[in-house]
């Protein structure tokens, strides 16, 4: 009898959410699903689950090992670029399969005013040098950069609060977690008179009233595009990968390994 296709799902998104909601319960799989602990309250899954870092490229191969890792699925979000790099460092050492599930960027439609730009550091440059209301939705990791724009007046929205907090003359902090909706976020820029909306490009719904609201405004946005992904399979629907998932399963051969 062959035993369960054991998956490690790297998360902490949406996609990794979908795939071990629709993964419970099935028998011939055997997921778990991890995050990295940086949410105070992470949304618990209904698979088993581990939370924190492997403790880099040589943490990840032994976690790999010792628990006889089957497949390897880097659902984290698009701008988890350290994990992503791990994920195929390690998974090329030991010869563990690894596909990556992600969402596609946005992309501009008409009535967007975008200013594409590669680093948060250029989103702050981009801002430019006459006083503006700044909505900065980068999340907390990357909110240091603005520090050297600080003419601007800012409101910072993240779901935790920023630890430092970055060191800007003029700024407010909204905590709340998502996903909001279009006249939720339409109502906010015009009640904080908004000029300019900073996003990553994440990708996905989850995310994208902003963008649509920035749009209906005639706001500009200052759009951070997301770093290059690893050039393994990839999917971007969670009924595609659970069609491979499931091939995986129920017909491969044992994955020849490197170990
Ligand atoms: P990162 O910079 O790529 O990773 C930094 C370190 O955090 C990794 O080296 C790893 O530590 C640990 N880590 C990251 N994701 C992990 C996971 N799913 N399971 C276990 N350890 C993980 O990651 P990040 O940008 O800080 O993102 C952290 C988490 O938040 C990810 O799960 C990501 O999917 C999620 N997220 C990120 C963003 C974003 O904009 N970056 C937005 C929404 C959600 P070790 O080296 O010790 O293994």
């Amino acid at each position: 009898m062959p035993h369960p296709l054991r998956i490690l799902i790297l998360g902490g998104t949406t996609e990794g959410r979908s795939l071990a909601e629709a993964l419970a319960g099935e028998s011939d799989v055997a997921p778990v699903l991890s995050f990295a602990g940086r949410t105070q309250a992470p949304q618990l899954p209904p698979i088993a689950f581990r939370i924190g870092g492997f403790g880099g490229i040589d943490g990840l191969i032994a976690y790999l090992r010792d628990n006889k890792t089957d497949l390897v699925i880097d659902a984290t979000h698009p701008f988890a670029e350290q994990m992503s790099a791990h994920a195929k460092a390690a998974c090329r050492a030991t010869g563990i399969p690894l596909v990556l599930f992600s969402r596609p960027p946005w992309q501009a439609v008409e009535g967007d005013h975008w200013i594409e730009v590669e680093s948060a550091v250029a989103a702050a440059l981009a801002l430019g040098e006459n006083p503006q209301r700044v909505f900065l939705t980068l999340g907390r990791q990357q909110l240091a950069a603005f520090e050297a724009a600080p003419t601007h007046d800012y409101l910072i929205r993240s779901i935790d609060p920023p630890v430092p907090m970055p060191r800007l003359p003029k700024h407010r902090l909204i905590l709340s977690r998502g996903p909001f909706g279009f006249e939720e976020e339409v109502d906010l820029m015009r009640r904080e008179k908004i000029d300019i909306l900073v996003s990553k490009n994440s990708g996905g719904v989850a995310t994208y009233a902003k963008i649509a609201a920035a749009r209906s405004l005639g706001l500009l946005v200052i759009m951070m595009q997301p770093p290059p992904r690893a050039d393994v399979p990839s999917f971007d629907d969670l009924v595609s990968i659970l069609g491979f998932i499931r091939d995986r399963a129920h017909h491969a051969p044992p994955v020849p390994r490197g170990v």
